[in-house]
């Protein structure tokens, strides 16, 4: 088999929940670039990219189509789409870096793959080791008061676990826990995202003064870089803390077990480079027996399908994952995962196992 064909087109997704923000800043649409592999069989896989936000990653939608149609897509052409290492380590020796985009070709090929053998995805990495992953849902950055009747909202829809953004004062953002926790009752699991807003000591005054509400994890409270930073976080307060920006893959989780600075890797598809990177920085975490759970940029039902197919064949998994964004989203052109009771499973249909609304995002041809 033959990849023949490789095309990316731009999709705005649209967040039904306005005003969400982090303490970076925030947006109420996602550009997503959706991709279409065809080979010179019957078999074909779609992909999705996540650009992110551009304060974050410091990539734009238009970036990702320049790469992906016009070296990505040439380079591969030709190639058989079950040579996976050689087609990541021949994009990876064409571009630095530009992991999202690639990780948009990681996902087209999965997904290829995955039809082409009329199996799930998962099968390619191992199969489910969990059945049903609880999921996160996320949380913007509100007034107190608002974040909390968001989040009651989303507990009695079931959720067992929240991530709530924080990252403005003391003050606010442990009122913004209290009240949350107040709102959702004690059995839920709280997670607070800092988006990397303090100094190492700010962060453990804001983290000790939220000890009444039981946190279980703090993500990334202090600057990517800033390794001893989060390490004297670590040790100085209760919760688990997680690196998120500080690690885009396997050597970067391989410094963060080094320098001690977190419990806790954020493993995410689009900034890792795609499944099959992402494995890798997972088999970082399982030698150095540190912890991991499966994050997510938000977008569509295509993205959430590939991380719930990865956190289910994660062996060490026992945290929650980020998996139901995709239910903000008010226009997605997906199809085929739902979420029931907080919980989600892998789709068992070949590939991704999602139906993609071709004629609608244009890759219909
Ligand atoms: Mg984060």
């Amino acid at each position: 088999m033959k990849i023949t064909k490789v095309r990316a087109v731009s999709y705005k997704v649209q967040n039904a929940m306005t005003g969400w923000k982090t303490s970076l800043g925030g947006h109420d649409t996602h550009e997503m670039i959706f991709l279409r592999v065809d080979t010179d069989e019957k078999a074909s896989g779609v992909g999705i990219a996540s650009p992110g936000a551009i304060f974050i990653s410091g990539d734009t939608g238009t970036n990702h189509l320049e790469l992906i149609n016009n070296r990505f897509g040439p380079a591969i052409v030709g190639a058989d789409p079950f040579d996976l290492e050689g087609i990541i380590a021949r994009l990876d020796s064409i571009v630095h870096g530009a992991e999202r985009a690639k990780a948009g070709i990681d996902l087209a090929l999965h997904d290829l793959m995955g039809k082409a053998l009329g199996v799930p995805c998962n099968r390619l990495f191992g199969g489910v080791v969990h059945p049903r992953v609880r999921v996160t849902r996320l949380m913007g950055m509100y007034e107190p008061k608002e974040m909390a009747e968001k989040s009651r909202a989303l507990a009695e829809r079931g959720y067992t676990a929240l991530k709530l953004k924080v990252g403005t004062t003391v003050r606010e953002d442990v009122e913004r826990v209290k009240r949350v926790r107040e709102a959702v009752g004690p059995e839920v699991t709280i997670t607070i995202d800092f988006n990397q807003a303090c100094s190492p000591k700010e962060a453990i005054r804001t983290v000790n003064a939220m000890e009444p509400y039981d946190v279980a994890l703090v993500e990334q409270p202090v600057k990517a870089t800033d390794l001893k930073g989060m390490a004297l976080v670590r040790q100085s307060v209760s919760p688990l803390v997680m690196a998120d920006e500080a690690v885009n893959s396997a050597t970067e989780a391989l410094k963060i077990v080094e320098a001690g600075a977190a419990d806790v890797i954020s493993l995410k598809i689009p900034k890792m480079g795609g499944i099959f990177k992402a494995r890798k920085a997972a088999a970082v975490c399982e030698a150095a027996g540190i912890e991991y759970l499966v994050g997510t940029a938000p977008g569509s039902r295509l993205l959430d399908a590939a991380n719930v197919h990865l956190a289910a064949s994660l062996r060490n998994l026992r945290l929650p994952c980020e998996i139901g964004e995709f239910e903000r989203m008010a226009n997605d052109p997906c199809a085929g995962l739902e979420i029931v009771n907080g919980f989600s499973s892998p789709p068992e249909r070949p590939g991704l196992g999602i139906e993609v609304d071709l004629a609608r995002v244009g890759l219909a041809e």
